[in-house]
């Protein structure tokens, strides 16, 4: 997954022109004294210097060499030799393992039976040329993890991207789902929510398959030829209902380990509701040319050399796909280096081992990163580097089918985790480009502050300023909005995005309420192998950071945020960007309710005046919309005041941080014992877990965080401020309403923690 790195920039003056911003290096880092930072600068550009192309190239092709899922025994052997490369650098490492279900295809049929027969070929032939294409004796085929087992037959119906809006579309065009198999577009959505939303409309079965539109030809040169999904690519992919939780589905809450409860299958709330499997558009093919019925709106319409109907029928097909629901070790491994001063405090920092195939880019091209950061770390030990706090290192196994690994070691460590960890940094897989970072928005400051004192290495300028440009003009073909770009001027600070889920931060940050960032580079490299068997060493050398610089990259990035973290006198939250954030969060929500009232209320009004059933022709007829209540007004007020709280206590902070990191010499403690230091960054280290409440979001209580989720109906894409954003957008009004009052408690309580370490601080300041 690599979404966009919404951010904006950190000038001083207005209109800072992009050659002009300060030198970084003039000013003490955040967080740091201005002894301590000379101190931190020293040994930070001794890391960046050690990260090596070379050896990255190397362990990618030894990671990659051959199909290493979980349960594999490649998977095991990746986990053992990253072991040993772990305790080759010095440091201490162990494996720690959990048992999870984990289920591979036992039976995959899909066939058409009417109007004509056509059988699915389900096969990735080999690629000539492509080395590890050929290792189908060790591949996962291409499947679903955990859609249950079925056998179906029904009408087909082409649903898009299978979105609850592409359901209002049909509906007006009179097309329902109820018994039919639904054929979906890969795109637009965690894969998952296309089973849930076709089982919630009736259909028996679900077929997703990846249309040249989206990552075919019709974006470039296919496989071997170019990146691109060529005709018998197949993505696979989890499409467990990771809304609702992730990790090991028979054990929600608690880690997967020993003798632990476990739900029986027929009780996972989180598997599909009905059997689905995903196709390569040259199986698709055959099934879409065979639809009649409406034309299908221009927006549904892909690239294949077909007129696109929706059905239902007169194609009829036969789903039958049938598991081994098997319990299956994930091996995570686990390296630790003590902290010197204040051991307590633990910066954990991790990325999956695990792929679906050889899983080059997905997730051995972070990966790769991650393991040259450890070994560089190693190094600064050798030469007398002493981490203030407690440094984590995990490369996980088992994120591909559901964020196994991480997800069961963050339950199975949660109240020590909940207690020590002052950050989680995530990785999962790298590319060519700009910087992308998502997180916590009371660590945008501090990735702003990482991004200026790092080197892109094609324009060897700041990969800050970089982000800048891109902001500023549509460098990645994204049209850029005028806000954006103003704020790209002028604005402190580029924006950071907000995590949805996808990764194996969802844990620390949705359910721990450990602050988190996910961190890479993109936007230059196109692919089209994502979870197929071309994902490989082959494309990746080929395609892809052919050269590593982009790793070395990525290694210095995260290494310099693991390193400042763990060094810094005053822990570099901050939490100006967060209030920032927070009020264009409630602003948008306040306009989103305006907007709805605006559009029923026409509606309605068109519904009145005959305006459907005027413009419906009669050759091709369109039902006209229900009627609909329109929404009530609901009040804001708690979520204003509290937001006010957090800008006033953000600011107090932002004052006393400034002060105490000016005026105290020796990392702060001129002023202050390392005791007391230690209090107020035990302080600044729970605020984040004042976001979060015990009872979760509405229908989901795993889910902890109020300000950020994964939508339930978007799965990867963050839903901020969730509970009162979904109960808008989901029509539970009186729900929304009720979340803004638990929001705003949080937020208050989150201000008042604020308060309380700027008080602190300025106690201490002389
Ligand atoms: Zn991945």
């Amino acid at each position: 997954m690599k979404p966009a790195f919404i951010a904006a920039c950190l000038c001083v003056t207005v209109l800072c022109p992009l050659s002009g911003a300060k030198n970084s290096d003039d000013l003490p880092l955040y967080g740091f004294t201005a002894a301590s930072s000379q101190v931190q600068r020293d040994w930070e550009s001794k890391f960046r210097a050690i990260p090596s192309p070379q050896i990255m190239r190397t362990s990618m092709q030894r990671l990659s060499a051959r199909p290493h899922h979980v349960g594999s025994l490649y998977d095991k052997q990746n986990a053992e030799w990253i072991l040993s490369q772990f305790k080759s650098w010095g440091l201490n490492a162990e494996i720690e393992t959990f048992d999870v279900l984990f289920p591979t295809p036992k039976e995959r049929v899909l066939e058409m039976i009417e109007p004509k027969r056509y059988v699915a070929g389900l096969q990735e032939p080999k690629v000539a040329g492509d080395p590890t294409s050929d290792q189908q004796s060790e591949q996962l085929p291409s499947y679903n993890a955990y859609s249950i087992d079925g056998d179906v037959t029904g009408p087909l119906v082409y649903v898009n991207y299978g979105l609850p809006k592409d359901y209002e579309e049909l509906d007006r065009l009179g097309v329902s789902v109820k018994g039919a198999v639904v054929i979906a577009r890969y795109g637009n959505s965690w894969r998952g929510i296309k089973p849930k939303v076709a089982a919630e409309h009736g259909a028996v079965g679900c077929i997703i398959y990846s249309d040249p539109r989206d990552d075919g030809y019709f974006e470039g040169d296919v496989f071997p030829e170019g990146p691109m999904r060529n005709e018998s690519g197949v993505q696979r992919g989890s499409v467990m209902d990771m809304p609702i939780y992730p990790g090991d589905p028979t054990t929600p809450g608690v880690g997967a380990k020993g003798d632990v409860k476990r739900l029986a299958l027929k009780d996972i709330p989180t598997l599909t509701k009905i059997p689905t499997l995903p196709i390569s558009y040259g199986d698709a093919k055959p099934l879409l040319a065979a639809l009649k019925g409406p034309l299908a709106p221009e927006s549904f319409r892909g690239a294949l050399p077909i007129t696109y109907h929706l059905g239902p029928g007169p194609a009829r097909v036969h789903l039958k796909v049938q598991f081994n629901w098997d319990i299956k070790p994930v091996y995570d491994v686990i390296a630790r280096i003590p902290g010197a001063e204040q051991p307590d405090q633990w910066i954990v920092r991790g990325n999956h081992h695990d792929g679906w195939v050889n899983g080059a880019e997905d997730p051995i091209s972070g990966q790769i990163a991650l393991l040259e950061e450890a070994r560089a770390l190693g190094e600064l030990l050798k030469r007398g580097w002493k981490p203030k706090r407690t440094i984590i290192y995990c490369a996980w196994d088992g994120e591909e089918p559901m964020l196994l690994g991480s997800t069961e070691w963050a339950e199975y460590h949660g109240d020590e985790l909940k207690q020590h960890a002052a950050i989680y940094i995530n990785s999962d897989g790298n590319g060519r480009g700009y910087l992308e970072a998502q997180g916590s928005h009371a660590l945008e400051k501090f990735v702003n502050g990482v991004a200026r004192d790092i080197t892109d290495p094609e324009k060897n300028i700041s990969v800050w300023k970089r982000g800048q440009a891109e902001r500023l003009v549509a460098a990645r073909g994204r049209p850029q909005d005028k806000q954006e770009r103003k704020e790209a001027r002028t604005r402190a600070d580029l924006r950071i995005g907000a995590l949805g889920s996808g990764s194996d931060y969802t844990a620390f940050i949705d359910h721990l309420g450990v602050a988190s960032l996910n961190v890479s580079y993109g936007g230059e490299d196109q692919g089209g192998i994502y979870h197929s068997i071309y994902d490989d060493f082959y494309w990746f050398t080929h395609f892809s950071d052919t050269d590593f610089v982009y790793g070395r990259t990525l290694a210095q990035t995260i290494g310099t945020m693991v390193l400042r973290f763990a060094d810094a006198d005053v822990l570099p939250y901050d939490f100006t960007d967060f209030a920032d954030t927070v009020h264009k969060y409630n602003d948008e929500l306040q306009s989103f309710l305006k907007d709805r009232q605006e559009e029923v209320r026409e509606r309605n009004q068109n519904l009145e005046d005959g305006v459907f059933s005027a413009t419906s022709d009669p050759r091709r007829p369109q039902v006209a919309p229900a009627r609909e209540e329109v929404p009530p007004f609901i009040s804001f007020a708690p979520l204003d005041n509290a937001q006010a709280s957090v800008a006033r206590s953000a600011e107090h902070y932002a004052r006393a941080i400034k002060a105490f990191t000016e005026h105290c010499g020796n990392g702060g403690t001129a002023c202050a014992s390392e005791q007391a230091m230690q209090g107020i960054n035990d302080k600044l280290i729970q605020t984040e877990r004042r976001l979060t409440s015990a009872q979760g979001l509405p229908r989901r209580p795993w889910y902890e965080h109020l300000i950020y989720a994964p939508g339930f109906y978007t799965g990867y894409g963050a839903k901020t401020l969730p509970g009162v954003r979904e109960g808008l957008e989901e029509k539970h009004y009186q729900e929304a309403e009720k979340e803004i009052t638990r929001v705003a408690q949080a937020l208050t309580d989150y201000a008042g923690a604020i308060e309380e370490a700027a008080g602190e601080l300025e106690r201490v300041t002389r």
